[in-house]
């Protein structure tokens, strides 16, 4: 049986493995057999998919994960593909084997040795973490926004804070974030959102001037990726909101008291978030003899099969991907949506012993979302004649629209829109933040 083996199942490898479940796997049960063309296996190291770009609504408190997270071991059951809960290890390219590390429990115990799977055609969809850049004290004292575990511990340390305003001295909760890009600059407007929730839920004393944000930026203008007229607005807004918006900022170290600035100035902070860029996970540098590049990105080919073993592909966050204009295909949830398709159509076409195609990256735009506050972006393509500005309802409709397209790879058009029934729902039902 021809073996397919997709690590990490985010953004771009779950939809990979649903689709190619769907179309090779057989219809229920994959590992009974029945019908199945390939024998499809996607590894993940946790037991749930979050979409990534939902994480900053998790650090906040305004997605609760437990509710809104979709377990592997169910949807690959209906989906045709196995799943294997498991962190990669090695590549050993000879022997077309991929190694998973021994799966410890939170004690350390072993639940499960060491162990190596088969592949005929290996995916790489690992995703990205981010880069601190070796900056002094950031492991230590920041918290990085790269899982849903990160996202729930900056949530736990935000409540704490504000169990203590009044107490203990704490007057304000501050918190710092470095890094004024799409998830910084979401991370903020978030968080003044859930303010005014955790204001409605008992924390009677709590007013906005309470908690003061920095973001900060060592570039000259926040959303460096997008036009200058959005730029601005998005400032204004948050400046509105209360945040202290800090460009043109270098952060030299972060200390268990704040940032330290290039100019030697202490940016105090109760909690810091760092968000100021990203690379592909240390262990794929070089790994098994496959060319990487500084961000240890795995570097691709037209078709997305790595340079120097075409029975490899990568695609998402990991992959690095030249355009043929100059530059290389940006690190988002758009383009891991696209690559997952192509990676899907040549894995059909190698099968069918027909030739590959090469992918081209499609930008359709560039949207933030400040909370209920506001959505704001550009919307690029034909009918637009290049970039359009858009804010408001449209923008929001549009932003949400990704995130949609993201279910319905997984879960087809009508459980998507029960799903998002079900999310209305439950915007009556349970507390509107999450307080535990
Ligand atoms: C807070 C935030 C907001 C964002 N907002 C946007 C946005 O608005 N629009 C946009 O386009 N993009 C946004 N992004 C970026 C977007 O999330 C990523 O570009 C996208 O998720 C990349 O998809 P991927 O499939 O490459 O990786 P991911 O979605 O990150 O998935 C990687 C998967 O690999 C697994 N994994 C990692 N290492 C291992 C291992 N060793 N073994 C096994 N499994 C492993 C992980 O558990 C994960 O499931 C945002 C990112 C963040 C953090």
């Amino acid at each position: 049986m021809f073996k397919i083996v997709i690590v990490g199942g985010g953004a771009g490898g779950l939809e990979l493995a649903t689709r190619l479940g769907n179309k090779l796997g057989g219809t229920k049960r994959a590992h009974l057999g029945n019908g199945r063309k390939a024998e499809i296996t996607l590894v993940d190291r946790n037991r749930t998919h979050l979409w990534k770009p939902l994480l900053h609504e998790v650090a906040a408190g305004s997605l609760d994960d437990g509710i809104d997270a979709l377990s592997y071991r169910a949807h690959s059951t209906n989906h045709g593909f196995n799943f294997r809960l498991g962190e990669l290890a090695g590549i050993d390219r000879d022997n077309k084997q991929i190694h998973l590390a021994k799966l410890l429990d939170n004690d350390g115990s072993q639940i499960l040795p060491e162990t190596s799977l088969d592949y005929d055609i290996l995916v790489m969809a690992l995703g990205s973490v981010s880069n601190d850049f070796n900056t002094k004290g950031v492991a230590d004292n920041c918290i990085f926004l790269d899982s849903p575990q990160q996202a729930k511990r900056f949530h736990n340390c935000m409540l704490n804070k504000y169990l203590q305003l009044g107490v203990q001295e704490t007057k304000q909760v501050k918190i710092a974030i470095v890094g004024a890009g799409a998830t910084g600059v979401e991370l903020s407007a978030e968080l003044y959102n859930s303010l005014e929730q955790v204001s409605s839920y008992g924390f009677h004393e709590i007013k906005s001037t309470d908690l003061k944000v920095s973001l900060v930026e060592a570039g000259e203008k926040i959303l460096p990726a997008l036009p200058e007229k959005i730029s601005s607005a998005v400032k204004r807004e948050l400046v509105k909101l209360g945040v202290d918006v800090r460009t043109e900022t270098m952060v030299t170290e972060a200390t268990k008291e704040g940032l330290l600035t290039k100019d030697g100035e202490l940016i105090e902070a109760d909690l810091m978030v760092w968000a100021a860029g990203i690379k592909a996970p240390n262990f794929l540098k070089d790994i098994a003899g496959l060319e990487t590049n500084r961000g240890n990105q795995l570097v691709v080919k037209d078709t997305l099969q790595t340079t120097r073993d075409d029975s490899i592909y990568a695609l998402g966050d990991c992959a690095s991907c030249a355009l043929p204009g100059g530059g290389f295909v940006p690190p988002r949830a758009q383009s891991a949506h696209q690559m997952a398709t192509m990676v899907g159509n040549n894995i059909l076409a190698t099968i069918a012993n027909k030739p590959l195609s090469p992918y081209k990256y499609t930008d359709y735009g560039s949207l933030v979302s400040l909370s209920n506050y506001s959505t704001v972006g550009n919307l690029m393509g034909n009918l637009s004649k290049g970039s359009m500005k858009i804010e408001g309802r449209v923008a929001r409709v549009v932003y949400m629209s990704l995130y949609r397209m993201h279910q319905v790879a997984l879960h087809g058009y009508v459980r998507t829109s029960l799903l998002a029934f079900v999310q209305r729902v439950n915007k009556v039902l349970r507390p509107r933040l999450k307080l535990h």
